[in-house]
């Protein structure tokens, strides 16, 4: 192998390459676009086109395709391939600016919630030049933004991108406010840490919940589940190094920093985390690492699990997606720096992160609600439904020492001024015990922990890229009109704190006495999906989008009609799998074990009186009473989803399905994890948990 640094964004058109091979003015018109949204010029985009058709193929590339991120959630391309036919007998390699630039699909089977109609079924691609270009598989990635006939947003990205633009303007004009006239960019920066499950891909294959649903849809506990702790940080098995050497290698091609790995807390469990990059390529990278992770695990005999809870009883996966703003100038935002000056800035900041968290907490739930996570949100392992944030002991007493104008400090007790005196400095070791906080501050970055990890990370930075937005471009109003800025500022970091301070608790999450507070506090406590989603398009949150040119009003009905569907469909494949595996599997082995029970006590009997069958009578028993009652089930879930009724909307029929269908699987799952313990591993149909779980 090549070493590092030599492998490292080899398969990447990156700014070094381009440096290198596009004419120096290009280079530079091409690097205006990139930084400023500039737009790229024909004649420009021609020469790019062809000096990265020319790279691609001396990489292996026949094709080429526009990389785009439906609503699906995962990513999807098209690919054409580079030759042009010259005569009858000869074929050239080509691809021009317009191919590079714009692409158009036949998008009738993207999800579009209503905004495309079937007649009209085409969609377009246009090339999104903030993120590189890549080689795979021999063909040319090319990373688009994907949007209908009339315009609206199709994907995933597109919205993200004018997120990062709504926060660049307004934290510029903060910037501004505090003196600062060189900073000419401000970006979000984003490092998502992805948990996942491998599990043996034999086994894999005998189950259809798992290749179906992703998740297992039945399953009693292992005699050892997670209680020991001890897979946590444990030594890595071979088999699963050797993948994950793999997967870094593979990602390192592709310039993704992957950087840290270690086994999780259930077994079989394990996390990746790279290096945080901007928000925008955090999550291009973010979903090719979610790739590769599938592709790469069957290579080893593996299948990797993204869904955020696989198995009932361990721990569910998510993704900690850290979040901050870096100035082109190479500061970030929330570094609470060593001056007065750049603590003021901090602080400010600061209270902007907090006062959006508390006015928006409906759409960071929503920002993480699917079907998958809702087994994980408020589950013992995973932070709750309740959107909270914790800042760590240190920063709370400044918090509450600025906002008492009281003293603060050890021995040497002084008034904290802002802009005055110098904040203590809190290590990030103090700030990040609390493990149980969705939002935690994190030393120079907050760390929202509610993302799912089969999730795109888009969704949640999108919206906190928006929120924070909004509380800045607020402040900014609020402080360019005043006279005197340093009266106004230290004014209007007390008011947001006293305003706002509600949202902060550092206390324990999980507990009872938690939900009970945020209650009495007014927080939202969203515990499912169907519960948290309509909330999305409340007026607020419709005039939020808007005002930052996120998401028109038209957008984001569309996506919540999207979003509800996809709760529904996931509920029914659930549902359709579950009543297959019962009929074909389960519910006949649970017949065929009675069966030979009733064979040995009629045998015993036979013998004589003498002989004690008890044992198998009772088990007989209770194996019938279950079956009985687990048949009767399964009639009542075909039922169910037979009578979804026609004339529902999406929201009505995402309601059904979680009251009517997923509830009744709920209760199915518990009779058939009764019976399973009980029944020989010869008859049982599938692979257990304890199959499954120790590899
Ligand atoms: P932990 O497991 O304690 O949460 P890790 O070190 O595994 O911490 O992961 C922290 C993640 O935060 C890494 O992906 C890291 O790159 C990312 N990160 C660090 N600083 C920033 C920042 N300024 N903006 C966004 N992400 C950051
Ligand atoms: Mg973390």
């Amino acid at each position: 192998m090549n070493s590092i640094p030599e492998i490292f964004a080899s398969n990447v058109f990156n700014d070094d390459v381009m440096r290198d091979k596009l004419p120096k003015d290009v280079y530079k018109s091409l690097r205006k676009t990139i930084e400023n949204g500039a737009d790229l010029d024909i004649n420009v985009a021609n020469i790019v086109a062809n000096a990265m058709k020319d790279w691609a193929v001396e990489h292996g590339a026949t094709h080429f395709t526009h990389w785009f991120q439906p609503l699906t959630g995962i990513t999807a391309e098209k690919h054409d391939s580079f030759i042009t036919p010259v005569s009858n007998c000869h074929v050239i390699m080509e691809f021009s600016g317009k191919e590079l630039i714009k692409g158009e699909t036949d998008a009738s089977s993207f999800p579009s919630g209503g905004l495309r109609a079937t007649f009209e079924a085409r969609g377009y691609t246009a090339w999104d030049p903030t993120s590189y270009a890549f080689v795979k598989d021999g063909s040319l990635f090319i990373p688009t933004v994907f949007c209908s006939y009339g315009g609206e947003a199709l994907d995933k990205k597109t919205p993200l991108l004018h997120s990062m633009e709504a926060i660049n303007e307004q934290a510029l004009r903060i910037l501004r406010l505090f003196g600062n006239t060189t900073v000419k960019r401000v970006n979000t920066t984003a490092g998502a840490e992805q948990e996942y499950f491998l599990i043996d891909k034999e086994k894999y294959d005998k189950r259809e919940d798992l290749i179906f649903c992703g998740r297992t849809l039945f399953g009693a506990m292992p005699p050892k589940g997670q209680e020991m702790d001890d897979h946590y940080f444990g030594a890595i098995k071979p088999r699963i190094a050797s993948f994950m050497k793999e997967l870094d290698e593979e990602l390192w091609k592709f310039g993704v920093l992957s950087k840290t790995k270690h086994n999780e807390a259930a077994p079989a469990q394990h996390e990746l985390a790279p290096v945080f990059t901007t928000s925008n390529l955090a999550t291009d990278h973010n979903q090719l690492t979610m790739e590769l992770m599938r592709k790469i695990a069957e290579k080893h005999g593996l299948v990797c699990l993204l869904h955020e809870k696989p198995f009932a009883g361990v721990n569910g996966s998510g993704k900690h997606n850290n979040w901050s703003m870096l100035t082109d100038t190479g500061v970030n935002l929330l570094d609470p720096g060593k001056t007065p000056h750049e603590n003021a800035q901090f602080l400010l900041f600061l209270v902007a992160v907090i006062k959006a968290v508390d006015e928006y907490q409906d759409i960071l739930r929503i920002s993480v609600a699917c079907a998958g996570n809702d087994h994980r949100l408020g589950a013992n392992e995973a932070p709750p439904a309740i959107v909270s944030m914790f800042i760590g002991d240190e920063l709370q007493a400044i918090l509450e020492a600025l906002e008492a104008g009281k003293s603060y400090g050890g021995a040497e007790k002084k008034t904290m001024e802002i802009g005055v005196h110098v904040l203590p400095s809190f290590p990030k070791d103090t700030t990040d015990r609390n493990r149980t906080s969705p939002f935690a501050f994190t030393g120079n970055k907050f760390e929202f922990r509610m993302c799912g990890s089969s999730q795109s990370i888009s969704d949640a930075n999108l919206v906190l890229n928006t929120i924070v937005a909004e509380q800045l471009c607020q402040f900014a109003d609020d402080l360019e009109a005043a006279d005197d800025f340093g009266k106004a500022l230290t004014c209007l970091i007390k008011k947001t704190i006293k305003e706002h301070k509600k949202i902060i608790f550092n206390g324990n999450c999980y507990s009872n006495e938690w939900k009970a507070e945020a209650e009495k506090r007014g927080l939202h406590n969203y515990s499912n999906t169907v519960e948290a989603l309509p909330h999305f398009v409340d007026k607020n949150n419709i005039r939020l989008f808007s005002k930052h040119k996120v998401f028109t009003e038209t957008e984001m009905y569309s996506r919540l009609d999207i979003l509800l569907g996809i709760y529904s469909k996931t509920i029914n494949i659930e549902a359709l799998t579950m009543i297959d595996m019962m009929k074909k599997q389960i519910i006949p082995a649970i017949c065929e074990y009675s069966a030979h029970l009733a064979r040995d006590i009629s045998a015993k009997k036979a013998v004589g009186d003498f002989i004690d069958a008890t044992p198998e009578t009772e088990l007989l028993i209770k194996l019938s009473t279950l079956n009985k009652k687990l048949y009767e089930d399964e009639i009542l879930l075909e039922k169910a989803i037979k009578d979804v009724p026609v004339s529902y909307d999406s929201l009505e029929k995402a309601i059904y399905y979680r009251d009517n269908v997923f509830s009744l699987m709920q209760t199915i799952r518990s009779i058939v994890d009764e019976i399973e313990p009980v029944v020989p591993k010869t008859i049982w149909p599938v692979p257990t948990y304890s199959d499954l779980l120790f590899l």
